[in-house]
């Protein structure tokens, strides 16, 4: 579905991701974990044509590295952002619409109740306006508004970031459950063990290169991981909460 390689980006000529390469295939789960500033959210904006970047970016077999936003979209591809960026004055069915503009009136567009079926508070708060929302209802209303543009690839920017554990583990039982669905989805997260224990797969990155791969059940168990994240004066139990 996605095979990213050899991909770096720079910021004004100071490199953020350096030779990145994964892949992703339908109906699986890659997380890439991190701590701040690795360049998690770089590589994701690369991906998505947010940013330029060197390197390849191949998607359902064509390279996409050129193209811009659009047409990744058009493709399949959906980024659900850090900072969410809804439209905080619309109403939660007017943010959801929006997601889904671009399928309007065919046939085979998701509907407002396939997002309420998934997330059901959204469909108690249809009518509130987004910037209302507590944040883990937020974070629902920016992944069903990414999953209106039915895409074949999700990306998640640290969809845990500032929200309660117990709303961590609702939000990642639903990315779990999309996975069924043949999406393929891409997890950046600093949330390490949350982020594993659902991925079939991780990516450990570091300074913007990917320091260490392997089966996510494996890094969970990998000292590794935790001697890194001591190693940027993060407590083992910071890493693994
Ligand atoms: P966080 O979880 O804190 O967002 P991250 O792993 O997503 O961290 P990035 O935000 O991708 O990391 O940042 C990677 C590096 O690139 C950092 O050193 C950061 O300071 C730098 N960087 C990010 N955005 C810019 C920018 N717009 N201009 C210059 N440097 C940037």
């Amino acid at each position: 579905m996605l095979e990213v390689a050899n991909l770096s980006v720079a910021y004004g000529g100071i490199g953020a991701v350096h030779d990145v390469s994964f892949r992703v295939a339908p109906g699986r789960i890659v997380t890439i974990i991190g701590p701040n500033g690795a360049g998690k959210s770089t590589l994701l904006n690369a991906i998505m044509g947010v940013l330029p970047g060197r390197g390849t970016v191949r998607f359902q077999g064509t390279d996409l590295g050129a193209r811009p936003i659009e047409d990744r979209v058009r493709a399949g591809m959906s980024l659900v952002p850090e900072k969410r960026e809804l439209f905080g004055t619309m109403t939660v069915q007017d943010n959801l619409r929006l997601g889904g503009f671009r399928l309007r009136g065919q046939p085979d567009a998701p509907s407002l109740d396939t997002i309420y079926a998934l997330f059901p508070r959204l469909a108690e708060r249809s009518r509130q306006r987004a910037g209302t929302l507590s944040g883990g209802e937020r974070q629902m209303l920016a992944m069903g508004r990414a999953l209106m543009a039915r895409p074949s690839l999700l990306m998640l920017d640290e969809p845990s970031l500032g929200l309660a554990p117990r709303i961590v583990q609702d939000i990642f039982a639903t990315i779990a459950r999309l996975r069924e669905t043949g999406t393929a989805i891409l997890l950046v997260e600093q949330n390490a063990r949350a982020a594993l224990r659902i991925a079939d797969e991780g990516h450990v990155l570091e300074m913007g290169a990917i320091t260490l791969s392997g089966d996510s059940a494996a890094l969970e168990a990998d000292g590794r991981i935790v001697e890194m994240y001591l190693g940027q004066g993060r407590s083992k139990e910071a890493l693994l909460s």
